[in-house]
């Protein structure tokens, strides 16, 4: 039983890359309302994922902007529709009621009830890297992480940092004070992580506080039970060597996986989700799919393509909600509905 009470909304959105987010704009021109959820704890998908700091050339009036940036100014443009969004959750269930309406779980036990979905999950869930080393699996969950729940049970224990990036160097910066041990281990001296934070790290390991093994790789783990008790370690030079620890964490990115979208009993064709291109509906009525998760005759995965579905999927959602009302194209220039669902006073008019 879910602890979190039942989120209830017109239009549930899974995925907040650049299609979900947009999605909610096109649906709350429309008056509706949405919760947008991603497994990742922030929102611009793989623009924000893989390539914040690249330039995007081809977005309409925007001769240039980053992956950032294009996602910062779409979570502006949505603010007035004050959608909820619950990141660094993964939606697992979708399951259709018999009244034609959803019901969707998160891993998190978060609970939603729409009257519609749209699944904008681009290409698939991202999901930490995991280790490739023998019998990895036994200790996953219970002494080798992939994310932090619950950084207390670090407290006075032993522990072994792995990665370069700002995850692996934030938590180590943040456990060095309150852990037994701490061990970082990365796989060369060039990090992926900000300045400021390497500073800190070679502070912290000049100080003694962190053991800082660079050019180092994992060979193997021991231990009992899914307890660690043991990590070989391959230095630059070919020799091993064991550290003693009580846990690991594991930052070594993330990589989509279409993960549980392929378990909703939807029509899948090569990992993407057929939809009709006059509404941008799925095989199961009442399901969308906009951007680079879904597929048609001349489908390019491109971001503008997504706003272009997102903006007839909003009109269909609209029109199936609402089916005894004329859904019309009004213009946000002139029409004063579309100020007012903007939030728009009459000076900005
Ligand atoms: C390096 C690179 C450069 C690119 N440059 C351009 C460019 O210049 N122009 C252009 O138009 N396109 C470009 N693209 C492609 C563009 O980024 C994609 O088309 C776009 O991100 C698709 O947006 P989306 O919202 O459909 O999906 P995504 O951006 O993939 O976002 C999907 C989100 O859904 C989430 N998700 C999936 N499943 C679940 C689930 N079960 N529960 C919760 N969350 C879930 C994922 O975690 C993810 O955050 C580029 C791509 C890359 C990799």
């Amino acid at each position: 039983m879910s602890e979190q009470a039942t989120i209830k909304t017109d239009v549930v959105i899974v995925g907040a890359g650049p299609c979900g987010l947009f999605q909610v704009f096109e649906l709350g021109l429309l008056g509706l309302k949405s919760e947008v959820v991603d497994s990742i704890t922030q929102a611009g998908g793989q623009c924000a994922e893989l390539y914040p700091d690249k330039p995007i050339y081809d977005i309409p009036a925007i001769p240039v902007c980053t992956g950032l940036e294009l996602t910062q100014n779409l979570l502006k443009q949505i603010s007035p529709f004050g959608a909820g969004m619950h990141l660094g959750q993964e939606v697992t269930e979708l399951i259709l009621q018999d009244d034609g309406q959803f019901v969707l779980r998160t891993h998190l036990d978060q609970e939603f009830h729409a009257k519609a979905v749209v699944i904008a999950g681009g290409v698939g869930s991202f999901q930490p890297r995991r280790i490739r080393v023998a019998d990895a699996d036994e200790y996953e969950g219970k002494t080798l992480h992939y994310r932090v729940r619950n950084p207390e049970q670090f407290s006075g224990k032993r522990l072994i940092i792995c990665g370069g990036g700002d995850s692996a160097l934030d938590w180590a910066i943040e456990l060095a004070g309150i852990v037994e041990h701490l061990t970082v281990i990365h796989r060369t001296d060039q990090y992926r992580a900000v300045d400021a934070s390497v500073a800190k790290l070679r502070a912290l390991a000049a100080a003694g506080t962190v053991d800082l093994l660079e050019n180092t790789k994992l060979d193997s783990l021991q231990g009992v039970n899914g307890e660690l008790e043991k990590v070989r370690v391959k230095r630059a030079d070919g020799d091993i060597e064991a550290i003693q620890t009580d846990h690991m964490m594991v930052f070594f990115g993330l990589a989509p996986k279409l993960g549980p979208i392929a378990d909703w009993g939807l029509e899948l064709e090569r990992k993407t989700l057929p939809v009709d291109t006059e509404n941008f509906e799925t095989s199961v009525p009442g399901v969308y799919a906009v951007g680079d998760i879904n597929t048609y005759p001349g489908k390019k995965k491109l971001i503008l393509s997504g706003f272009h579905e997102a903006a007839l999927a909003a009109f269909a959602i609209k029109q199936r909600i609402e089916p005894n009302k004329k859904v019309r194209v009004q213009y946000t220039t002139t029409s004063p509905l579309m100020h007012e669902r903007l939030g728009l006073k009459e000076d900005d008019e």
